[in-house]
């Protein structure tokens, strides 16, 4: 279903990419973690979108 409202578009981009992908294994993981919850590794990072 597409957002029209601008406004609306935006709080949903800000919810669905606070997330942080893990470097090794892919995984996602909530934003304040701080370790994979999968493979333990601290290489995370935060998931980003293209303007
Ligand atoms: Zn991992």
């Amino acid at each position: 279903m597409p957002i029209r409202d601008p406004e609306k578009l935006q709080i949903a981009l800000e919810h669905t990419f606070r997330v942080k992908i893990c470097r090794r294994c892919g995984a996602l993981n909530p934003w304040d973690a701080e370790r994979c919850r999968r493979c333990k590794s601290r290489d995370l990072r935060p998931k980003r979108y293209k303007k």
